[in-house]
C-alpha cells in the first residue's frame, strides 16, 4: 500500500496535490478526505495518481499529512470516470466536478444526527417586529438556525435569541434514518398492448444489466411515465439503485404523487429545494445503496449511487438539462455517459424529442421505442392556426375573436382552458409617451419587465427590481408611462375583462416558485377550482388534467425571433408539448395557435401533426450548415466589468487562435446578452468538424494565453445557441 496519495481538492484554481498518508489511515482511489493547504483545511477526493497528471511533483520528505478520511465509502470508478470525462470535454477544472459530486460537503459533516430548530408554539414574553416576523414566517418549518433565519429573513441572533426564550426548540434528527423501499408490486396498472410491448423491452434491457441507451418516444398522454415505471420496477426487483431526471424542480411534487400510487412509498428526492440536513440524509443514503429510487434535477447526476441499474431521464428534450453557468454542461449528455461507465441501461423519454437524440437513433447508437397514440379513450386534439393578419384581435387585445369563443364554449360546458405564453409579468416592455425613455436594467442588455402583482420592474436575467416610479425619471411627466406587449399577467387581465366570472390562475415561476405551490396548483386544478390558467413554460409539460380541453397559444411567433438553428425545433417543440395538455382524458380537446405566419413550415407541421416531416426537414438544414447534430460549435465567452479589458482579451484570444484543419473561429462580437450581471461579455464561436478533438486544440489555445485578473473567462461547448 502506498503511503502516498494524490487529492484534488475542492478548489478549482488549484490542480491535484499530493500528500502522506499517515500510519494507520487507509486511503484508497476515491477515498473522501480531509487535507492541509496553508493554514486551511480542505475537503478532497483521493485519486489514482496515473490519471490524473499533477505538475507540482513534491518530494516524499516535503508532503503533508492527510488530516482525515470521512465515514463514507470512497466515490467508485464509475462515478470517478464520469468526472474526468465530464472535466474533459467541457473544459472544467476537475475539482469545479468533484464538488458537484459531494455536493458542498454533504459527504463530509461526520456525525450520524443533526440538530435543526423548530417553533414551539409558545410566545415569547418580550416579542419585538422582528421575532414576531420570524415567529410567522417559519410556521411549522424546521431548519438549522441559519436556514430559519435566511426563511425569516432576520438575523442568527434573533433566531438564538427565541430559542433561549423558548419559542424555538432544538430538535435531534437522525441522519441515517432509512428511507422507505418502493414496492414494485405495490399497485401495477393494466398495460394495453402498445404499452406492454414497449415495457417489457425497457425492462429486458435493465435485466440484461448492460450499457443501452433506449428512446422511449411516444405521443403526449401515451403513458411513458407508466411504461418507464414498469422498467423502475424490474430494476428495484434485482435490487439496483434508479435515477430519475426530471427538467424543472416544478415537476417534483406530481411525479412524487404519482410514484408513491404506483410504489406504495416516495422516491428520494433531490434538487436545491432541500434542506441541508435533507441532503446529508439522502446523500448518505444514494451512498450506501439504500435510497433505492431517487428523483432529481441536473445535480443528481454526479451522486455516488452504490449500484445503479437504470437512469430514466423524462422530458429528455428539455432544454433545463443544459447547465450555462459554473461548469457548462448538458445533463442529458452527461446522464448518457453516466450509464456508459455504470454499465446500465439509459431512457430517454419525450414526446418531441432532440434532433441531436433521434440523429442518434438514425446512427444505430440509441434503440427506439414507439407509444403511438394515446392511452384508453383519450385521442389527440385537433389543431387550428389562427392567422392574426387576417382575424385580429380587437385594439389593445390580444386573444383573437375565434380563440374569445371557444374559450367562452369551454366555460360554459364546465371545462378548462390553458393559455400559454411564454413571458412572465404583465408586460415585457415600459416606455415614457412623452419622451421615449425605456426601462432598462442597469446590470444587463435587457428590458425591465413590469409586474403588476408586484407593482415592480424586474430584470429577468439577474433579478435586479426597482418600484415602477410614478414621474419618468427622464422628463419627469406624471401618469406617462406606457406598457408595450403583452406578458401573462396582461393576458390574464384580458381574460378577466372579458369572463368576469371565470377563475383564472397565472402561472410562472413567480406565483410557482416551490414544490408546495405546485402542488397547491394541481389540487385546484383537479378539484375544478380553477377555470382558465394562464402559463409559461412552465405548464406545458408532465400536468395531467382531464378537464382540461382548450389550449390557446398566445404568440406562436415569440420563439422564432432569435433566429438561431434551433428556433423551429424549439418551438415546435413548446408548441407540441403544450398542445399535449389538451384533451387528455375522455372529451376531446381542441388547440389554436396564434401566429403571423401560419404558412411557415413548424406551424404546418404543428397543424398536420407531422413530426416526421417537420424532423426530416430540419436535420437537413442542419446538415447543410454544417450545425450540430453534423459539425459542432464551441462558445468562448470573455468577460469583465471593465468593458475596454473584456474587448482586448477577447480580440486577444481571437488573434491567437492556431489554425486547424476543419475548424473555424468567429468573433469577438458582443454576446447574445452583451451584458449580464454587470459584466460586458464577448463571445468567439468555434466551428468545427465533428472528427477535430476541439477540445484538445482549445485547450492548447487559451492555455498558452495570460489572463488579465479582471477577465473572466468561460467555454461553452456545445452551446445551446449557436
Ligand atoms: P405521457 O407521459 O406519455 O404524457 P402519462 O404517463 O402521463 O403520459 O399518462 C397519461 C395519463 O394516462 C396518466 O394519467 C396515466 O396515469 C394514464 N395512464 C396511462 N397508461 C395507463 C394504464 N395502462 N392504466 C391506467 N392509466 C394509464
Ligand atoms: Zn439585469
Amino acid at each position: 500500500m502506498s503511503s502516498r496519495a494524490r487529492v484534488l481538492v475542492l478548489n478549482s484554481a488549484l490542480g491535484p496535490l499530493d500528500y502522506r498518508v499517515p500510519h494507520g489511515m487507509v486511503v484508497e482511489p476515491g477515498s473522501i478526505v480531509v487535507a492541509p493547504l496553508g493554514p486551511r483545511q480542505l475537503t478532497g477526493v483521493a485519486w489514482e495518481a496515473e490519471r490524473m497528471p499533477s505538475d507540482a511533483e513534491v518530494g516524499d520528505n516535503r508532503l503533508r499529512n492527510l488530516l482525515a478520511v470521512a465515514d463514507v465509502p470512497p466515490l467508485r470508478a464509475p462515478l470517478r470516470r464520469l468526472i474526468e470525462w465530464t472535466a474533459d470535454y467541457y473544459l472544467a477544472p476537475p475539482a469545479a466536478v468533484v464538488r458537484m459530486a459531494l455536493s458542498s460537503n454533504a459527504a463530509l459533516e461526520g456525525s450520524r444526527t443533526a440538530t435543526e430548530y423548530r417553533a414551539t408554539g409558545h410566545v415569547p414574553d418580550r416579542l419585538t417586529p422582528q421575532r414576531a416576523q420570524a415567529l410567522e414566517r417559519i410556521g411549522e418549518r424546521q431548519g438549522l438556525i441559519r436556514e430559519l433565519a435566511t426563511i425569516a429573513e432576520v438575523s442568527d441572533a434573533v433566531i438564538r435569541g427565541l430559542v433561549k426564550a423558548g419559542a424555538i426548540e432544538a430538535v435531534e434528527v437522525d441522519i441515517d434514518s432509512p428511507f422507505p423501499v418502493p414496492d414494485p408490486d405495490h399497485a401495477p396498472p393494466q398495460l394495453s398492448d402498445d404499452q406492454r410491448a414497449a415495457a417489457d423491452t425497457l425492462s429486458a434491457g435493465v435485466a440484461a444489466a448492460a450499457f443501452a441507451p433506449t428512446l422511449l418516444d411516444g405521443v403526449t398522454g401515451s403513458g411513458k411515465t407508466e411504461v418507464y415505471f414498469e422498467a423502475v420496477a424490474t430494476a428495484l426487483r434485482s435490487r439496483r439503485q434508479v435515477l430519475v431526471m426530471l427538467p424543472e424542480i416544478a415537476l417534483t411534487e406530481p411525479f412524487l404523487k404519482r410514484f408513491h400510487d404506483r410504489f406504495g412509498c416516495e422516491p428520494v428526492a433531490w434538487h436545491s429545494g432541500l434542506r441541508s440536513t435533507q441532503r446529508r440524509r439522502a446523500w448518505r443514503a444514494i451512498a450506501g445503496g439504500e435510497a433505492r429510487v431517487t428523483v432529481g434535477a441536473r445535480s443528481a447526476l454526479f451522486l455516488p449511487y452504490a449500484d445503479l441499474g437504470l437512469i430514466v431521464i423524462d422530458e429528455a428534450h428539455e432544454t433545463s438539462f443544459k447547465q450555462e453557468d459554473g461548469v457548462h454542461y448538458h445533463a442529458r449528455d452527461v446522464a448518457v455517459m453516466r450509464a456508459k461507465f455504470e454499465r446500465c441501461p439509459v431512457i430517454l423519454a419525450s414526446a418531441t424529442p432532440a434532433i441531436e437524440t433521434r440523429h442518434q437513433v438514425a446512427l444505430g447508437h440509441y434503440a427506439e421505442v414507439k407509444l403511438p397514440g394515446r392511452y384508453g379513450a383519450a385521442q389527440l386534439p385537433t389543431i387550428a392556426a389562427i392567422d392574426l393578419i387576417a382575424e385580429p384581435p380587437e385594439r389593445g387585445r390580444w386573444i383573437s375573436p375565434r380563440l374569445v369563443t371557444a374559450l367562452g364554449e369551454t366555460l360554459e360546458r364546465g371545462e378548462q382552458s390553458l393559455l400559454f405564453l411564454n413571458r412572465r409579468g404583465y408586460a415585457p416592455l415600459t416606455l415614457c409617451r412623452t419622451c421615449g425613455h425605456r426601462f432598462q436594467c442597469p446590470n444587463c442588455t435587457a428590458w425591465m419587465v413590469e409586474h403588476r402583482l408586484t407593482r415592480r420592474l424586474a430584470c429577468h436575467h439577474c433579478g435586479h427590481v426597482e418600484p415602477v416610479p410614478r414621474l419618468c425619471p427622464e422628463c419627469q411627466n406624471e401618469d406617462t408611462l406606457v406598457a408595450c406587449g403583452p406578458g401573462v399577467e396582461r393576458i390574464a387581465d384580458e381574460v378577466a375583462a372579458l369572463f368576469p366570472e371565470a377563475r383564472t390562475a397565472v402561472v410562472t415561476s413567480d406565483t410557482i416558485w416551490s414544490p408546495a405551490r405546485a402542488a397547491d396548483f394541481v389540487a385546484r386544478m383537479e378539484e375544478g377550482a380553477i377555470d382558465i390558467v394562464v402559463g409559461t413554460q412552465l405548464v406545458t409539460k408532465g400536468y395531467h388534467f382531464p378537464n382540461l380541453t382548450l389550449v390557446g397559444v398566445i404568440d406562436a411567433d415569440l420563439g422564432l425571433d432569435g433566429g438561431d438553428l434551433r428556433a423551429a425545433e424549439r418551438t415546435f417543440q413548446q408548441i407540441r408539448q403544450v398542445s399535449g395538455r389538451a384533451g387528455r382524458g375522455a372529451k376531446p380537446g381542441h388547440v389554436f395557435i396564434q401566429t403571423h405566419s401560419p404558412r411557415a413550415a413548424v406551424m404546418q407541421a404543428l397543424v398536420t401533426g407531422d413530426a416526421d416531416a417537420f424532423y426530416a426537414a430540419e436535420t437537413e438544414a442542419r446538415r447543410d450548415a454544417d450545425a450540430p447534430p453534423f459539425g459542432r460549435y464551441a462558445a468562448i465567452i470573455v468577460s469583465s466589468e471593465d468593458q475596454p479589458a473584456a474587448l482586448e482579451t477577447a480580440r486577444a484570444v481571437g488573434r491567437s487562435a492556431p489554425r486547424v484543419e476543419g475548424m473555424e473561429v468567429y468573433g469577438p462580437a458582443p454576446a447574445p446578452l452583451a451584458m449580464l450581471r454587470g459584466r460586458h461579455r464577448y463571445r468567439l464561436l468555434v466551428h468545427a468538424r465533428r472528427a477535430l478533438d476541439v477540445q484538445d486544440v482549445i485547450r492548447d489555445w487559451l492555455g498558452a494565453l495570460d489572463w488579465p485578473a479582471k477577465v473572466r473567462v468561460a467555454v461553452d461547448v456545445d452551446p445551446y445557441s449557436f
